[in-house]
This record gives structure tokens, C-alpha cells and sequence, in this order.
């Protein structure tokens, strides 16, 4: 997809810092972490929202990947936060679906 962020980091013509990859996903470190962990795991094909997901097994895919690197970071025993923004109310501001995976700290709840 032209013009995408998330595309262009998986074309390599955006740097990012890699830490997980799989034919069909990429995972990497946010660059505005909001946690002493914070990644982002993308489908390596572009799809705008998790409400745009035809295809099955997508949300598996990140969540399996956000799964290894919890456990890559040891974080699994005290907890990490998976999260996906949807849209404008949701808090979406890049419109390539990713899955947030945020540890290393208590997370609060309600979310803001
Ligand atoms: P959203 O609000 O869409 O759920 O989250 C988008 C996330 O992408 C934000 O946490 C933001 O810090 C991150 N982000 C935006 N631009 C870049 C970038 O160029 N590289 C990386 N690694 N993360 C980015
Ligand atoms: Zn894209």
C-alpha cells in the first residue's frame, strides 16, 4: 500500500528496530514506547483496522507473536498488555492494523 508507515517498514525502507519476524508477520519496537517494553506486531500484508480482517487466523498470527516475545522478555509471570486501536475513537493513529504488546510495568485500568 503507498504511502502506509507500516508498509514502508516492511519493505525495509523505513528503519525499524526488528525483534520478531515470520512470513507472516513483523514485529518491532514503538518508537514512542509507552512502557519499559512496548512493540508492535504488523501483518506483513496491509490491512487498514482489525475491523477490515477478512482473513482468518490474523488475530492468531499476532497474538502468537506477541506471546514469543513476552516470553523472549520475561515478562509473562508478572503480566503485559495486548492491545488494538480501532479507528478514531479507538485511539488509531497509524491505519495499518498492529497489535501493542506493553510490559515492564503495572498497567491501570479503565484505559484513558
Ligand atoms: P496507534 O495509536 O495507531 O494504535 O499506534 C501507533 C503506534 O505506532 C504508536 O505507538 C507510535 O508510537 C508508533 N509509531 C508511529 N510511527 C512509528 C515509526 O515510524 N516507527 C515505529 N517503530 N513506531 C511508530
Ligand atoms: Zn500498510
Amino acid at each position: 500500500m503507498p504511502d502506509c508507515l507500516f508498509c514502508s517498514i516492511v519493505e525495509g525502507e523505513i528503519p525499524a528496530d526488528i525483534v520478531y519476524e515470520n512470513e507472516h508477520v513483523l514485529a518491532f519496537k514503538d518508537i514512542n514506547p509507552q512502557a519499559p517494553y512496548h512493540a508492535l506486531v504488523i501483518p506483513r500484508q496491509h490491512v487498514a483496522t482489525v475491523a477490515d480482517l477478512e482473513t482468518d487466523g490474523m488475530m492468531d498470527e499476532l497474538t502468537r507473536a506477541a506471546n514469543i516475545l513476552a516470553r523472549q522478555e520475561g515478562i509473562v509471570e508478572d503480566g503485559y498488555r495486548l492491545v488494538v486501536n480501532c479507528n478514531e475513537n479507538g485511539g488509531q493513529a497509524v491505519y495499518h492494523l498492529h497489535m501493542h504488546i506493553l510490559g515492564g510495568r503495572a498497567m491501570k485500568w479503565p484505559p484513558g
